[in-house]
């Protein structure tokens, strides 16, 4: 699940084409009443999103539903949870086959990516936990950078993931494996200092338990530190329908925004202590977009290079950011 983790590969983020799946497994699940987020009834339907398989030229459509309240998105009617569990036995990050740690490192040097995003949250994280305690719930743990960057703090870390791919990749990184279960699987007694969900709660068909759960799970004075896709991002924005990383089907059944995502939170026993946006734009995503020679993916690569930080201060600041990630102590 999850992931920057997942954002790694926008290539594999990006294409909706790339998921292990096939209309066989395609089953949904019940009709939504009320806003994943707020829990507000005042839901209009936004657009319809296609999907298109990779093993057969099947397509689906689904809708997705708008909450007029605080304007979180999500699939209605969502896929069933034996769909999503289909895919992510293999993987979360959209991988059909597998991958070693070295292209993955490799693909950090040239664009340091998901090393820089969890340092950023294990280090505010511990930062803001005030319980004292040492221990550390990594949620869809992806490669393992998350858990890395937690041990690197001090903390003595659980991961859980269902996807094996990736669990390969993380025992290459870390030496040890995640459990390999979903979170509404995960069974633990002893509470945790903090927990990190980056790029999971898009996935949850039930995000509301899923905070509940991780409340549960805390020490008092924890902290929960999460990212999701920016539902209000300048691609969505810009794409609509059409853009493939937060609207990501059928894998993304949630797309959150500040409001949303402050309220699911809040609403659960957390006080918010700090709200931030990210964006990192994808070397290839224009020379991708345009299909273009060699020579012109080359210049178009490095302008996207060379515009990265000013391009996504605006944008931040715009809040029209790729992700935003979420602090929120156990209160
Ligand atoms: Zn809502």
């Amino acid at each position: 699940m999850p992931v920057p983790l997942y954002f790694f590969s926008e290539m594999a983020w990006g294409e909706s084409d790339a998921a292990p799946a096939s209309a066989s497994s395609a089953v949904y699940g019940e009709l939504l009443y009320e806003c994943v987020a707020c829990g507000g009834k005042n839901l209009r339907f936004w657009r319809t999103k296609r999907y298109q398989y990779t093993q057969d030229n099947s397509v689906e459509a689904f809708h997705i539903c708008r909450c007029s309240d605080c304007g979180t998105g999500f699939l209605n009617r969502p896929p069933h949870a034996d769909w999503l569990k289909t895919i992510y036995q293999y993987s979360g990050q959209a991988l059909t086959q597998p991958v070693t740690v070295a292209e993955i490192l490799a693909r950090e040097v040239k664009f340091p990516n998901i090393t820089v995003d969890a340092a950023r949250m294990a280090r505010d994280a511990d930062r803001l936990n005030g319980s004292g305690n040492r221990t550390a719930l990594d949620i869809g743990s992806g490669f393992g950078f998350y858990t890395r960057a937690l041990r690197r703090e001090g903390y003595c870390t659980v991961s859980i993931n269902p996807g094996k791919y990736e669990n390969t990749v993380f025992k290459e990184l870390n030496g040890d494996e995640p459990i390999p279960v979903m979170f509404e699987s995960f069974q633990d007694s002893d509470p945790f200092g903090v927990v990190v969900m980056s790029q999971v709660l898009e996935h949850l068909l039930d995000p509301e338990q899923a905070v509940r759960k991780v409340s549960r799970l805390l020490a008092s004075g924890g902290v929960l530190a999460c990212a999701v896709p920016n539902f209000e991002s300048f691609a969505v924005k810009l794409l609509g329908a059409r853009d493939n990383a937060c609207l990501w089907v059928p894998e993304h059944v949630n797309y959150f925004t500040e409001k949303g995502l402050r309220v699911l939170l809040e609403r659960n026993g957390f006080k918010v202590m700090k709200m931030e946006q990210t964006t990192r734009i994808q070397p290839n995503a224009l020379s991708k977009r345009i299909k273009s020679g060699e020579k012109i993916s080359s210049v178009l690569e490095s302008l996207v290079m060379r515009f990265q930080r000013p391009f996504s201060r605006i944008v931040n600041s715009l809040g029209m950011g790729t992700y935003i990630s979420i602090y929120a102590v156990k209160s």
